[in-house]
């Protein structure tokens, strides 16, 4: 196929299958031709691996995905894309295209299904309106992929990855955190994209960790404090923990002391372990996530 990054090529390709940009599906396309080849060779797409990409456009990073990969499965919600991708992907016998969304499709089977026992990552420039439930559904279910290597609007970006504690940390912070390995790989303007968007991109990549570290109960209980003390992140963490998920202010001061912490700690001042320290201690005095 034609180079895929060539402005005229698209243009070409938009009036030869009388397409139009949809704002509401996030169709902002990859037009800078260093951007695709990085992600695919920092995402980890090789021959003995299978990648599923997520919103595949015109195709063009699927087209570096398939060169390197062993096996490439791309899900596309837009349904008018589907005989572009025909025509653009017509040289890969390597890929399969799903139309449907992603947020909706039992992803556990079509990977079962798709990619049986092999090694598979995630690639993808993410539509921006769903790229936290795409993440959190990728880790959250524990699907079987062994990393993922997305674009996301900087500012996200940024959040995902910070440091912990740190300023710029949130509860998706501690989320991603507990499941994966996460790592800003690099940034990409927004004049990268056709239409370019009113803002910067970056990619980042998620190394999933294996198994997770706590008990189911452990897990959930380590959640709801996350969220309600990031929902309240100006007051203290006893506080916040007091008013947004229940806890009783002298049981929180118990917990912040037991596991080494100032009782005027803010939830961005807790690593990952001290969270999940403190909801290890909570738990076993008797606090349960349906409890609060
Ligand atoms: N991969 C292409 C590229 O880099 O040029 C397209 C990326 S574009 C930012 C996002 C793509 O995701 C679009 O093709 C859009 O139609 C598709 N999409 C939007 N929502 C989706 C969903 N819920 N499930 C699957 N694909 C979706």
């Amino acid at each position: 196929m034609e180079n895929l990054s060539n402005i005229s090529v698209v243009r070409e390709i938009m009036e030869r299958f009388g397409f139009s940009f949809s704002k509401s599906l996030g169709q902002n396309f990859l037009v800078n031709p260093t951007v695709c080849p990085r992600i695919a060779e920092q995402g980890g797409a090789a021959a003995e691996k299978g990648v599923l990409e997520i919103g595949a456009g015109f195709g063009v990073l699927t087209h570096e995905l398939a060169k390197r990969a062993g096996k490439v499965v791309v899900v596309e919600l837009d349904g008018r894309l589907l005989p572009v991708l025909q025509y653009t992907l017509s040289e890969h016998k390597n890929v399969s295209v799903v139309q449907g969304d992603v947020l909706k499709l039992d992803l556990r089977a079509l990977l079962e299904r798709e990619f049986g026992g092999m090694e598979t990552v995630v690639c993808a420039n993410l539509p921006y309106y769903i790229t936290s439930p795409v993440i959190m559904t990728l880790l959250e279910q524990r699907l079987p992929v062994s990393a993922i290597t997305v674009m996301v609007q900087k500012e996200a970006a940024e959040r995902l990855c910070a440091p912990m504690p740190s300023r710029a940390c949130g509860a998706v912070t501690a989320a991603v955190r507990y499941y994966s390995d996460p790592k800003a790989l690099f940034p990409v303007s927004r004049g990268s994209f056709m239409p370019a968007p009113n803002v910067d991109s970056a990619v980042i990549r998620l190394d999933v960790k294996k198994t997770g570290s706590l008990t189911e109960k452990e897990e959930q209980l380590l959640f709801k404090l996350v969220r309600g003390g990031f929902s309240q992140r100006r007051k203290t963490l006893a506080n916040a923990l007091f008013s947004a998920a229940s806890v009783p202010k002298a049981l929180a001061a118990d917990a912040l002391q037991a596991v080494g912490l100032k009782a005027s700690v803010r939830a961005e001042g807790l690593s990952l372990v001290d969270w999940m320290a403190l909801a290890c201690f909570l738990q076993q005095a008797g606090v349960l996530p349906g409890s609060i």
